[in-house]
């Protein structure tokens, strides 16, 4: 069985975002790959570092939330990156093969700076995508399914691994990436993404109402300024959402808008509801984790143990291949 490495920063609680973006894709390749969920606490402290309370706590929270979405917990493998040595490790290898300037220029690291309002990078921070080639390699990894914000690390990856093979004689695999069909969701603020640092995120596990009125204050087509007057479904923020999540509904609901036979305060009820359907299911799975956080804990610690076996024995024969095992 091929390998899929993906994961999440312990930073909060997931979004659909993140659903949309990743997590519906895991879910869906969970039979045909031995997947491997990297909870990645030490990529959290790159930008977390002063908060590593909430680093600890949303460990549960992500995996709860992988959980919650329908990743069988006896299929995939669920791996708390600060426990694998193996990995820490490699990343200092790989490190001596990317230099400053690939990492500075990098198209990704420069948002991400901007949006932290990052004046000066750390040096943990700036070498996060060698770090992330170290999680997707340690365990030879095949595919990375990714948001496509990923893809210049995903690229670095492979020029890191390419250049480590060609020097060393190893034979670590290229990783794919595989970008989510959706690509990036906006926000429903009408901001170009959800962020849960932007404020504008529906959690999975937010409660009905929560997910209701978050809705309701949406913002819509502006000029649209009353029901009677035909509204514009391309520029509008909720039409997107349920062409995304309603796609049944979204053809009628296109229509209706345009003949002003809908208006859009029925037409987030209809959004709202429809979220809530799909979210349903999710909430009720979570609610069992959340009362047995004991098995959520034995889960990742289990599946820490694969990983470090699998890892320790990639590392020996990567540290043979450099020689620098005696
Ligand atoms: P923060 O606001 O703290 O940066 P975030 O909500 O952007 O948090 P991250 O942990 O930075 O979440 O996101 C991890 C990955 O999840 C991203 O690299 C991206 O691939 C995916 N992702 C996050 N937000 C979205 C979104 N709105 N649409 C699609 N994918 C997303
Ligand atoms: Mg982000």
């Amino acid at each position: 069985m091929k390998r899929i490495l993906t994961g999440d920063r312990p930073t909060g609680k997931l979004h659909l975002g993140h659903y949309v973006g990743s997590l519906k894709q895991r879910a869906e390749l969970q039979d045909q790959f031995d997947t491997l969920i990297l909870i990645a606490d030490v990529q959290a402290l790159t930008t977390h570092f002063l908060n590593p309370q909430l680093i600890n706590s949303s460990i549960y929270e992500v995996t709860m939330d992988n959980l919650s979405i329908g990743l069988d917990p006896e299929k995939v493998t669920f791996v708390q990156q600060s426990q694998v040595p193996s990995i820490a490790e490699l990343t200092i290898f790989y490190s001596m093969l990317v230099t400053c300037n690939q990492l500075s220029h990098n198209p990704t690291i420069k948002t991400e700076a901007k949006n932290y309002g990052y004046t000066e990078m750390t040096y943990g921070f700036l070498g996060y995508p060698v770090s992330q080639t170290a999680d997707i390699t340690f365990c030879n990894a095949n595919l990375v399914p990714v948001g496509e914000d990923q893809l210049p690390h995903i690229e670095l990856s492979r020029k890191i691994v390419r250049k480590f093979n060609d020097l060393y004689g190893t034979e670590i695999i290229e990783p794919d990436a595989k970008v989510s069909n959706v690509g990036r969701l906006c926000g429903l603020d009408g901001n170009s993404k959800m962020g849960k640092s932007l404020g504008n995120a529906i959690y999975l596990c937010d409660p009905p109402e929560v997910v209701t009125q978050k809705v309701r204050n949406a913002v819509t087509d502006t000029n649209r300024i009353s029901v009677k007057i035909p509204g514009n479904p391309d520029v509008c923020n909720v039409f997107t959402y349920h062409k995304i999540f309603n796609t049944e509904e979204a053809p009628n609901i296109c229509s209706m808008c345009k003949n002003a036979s809908l208006g859009c305060v029925a037409c987030k009820k209809l959004l709202a509801d429809k979220l809530n359907s799909i979210l349903s299911p999710m909430r009720e799975k979570r609610s069992y984790y959340e009362n047995h956080k004991d098995v959520v804990k034995e889960l990742i610690q289990e599946g820490t143990r694969r990983a470090n076996q699998i890892g320790n024995e990639n590392l020996a024969l990567i540290k043979d291949k450099m020689h620098v095992s005696l």
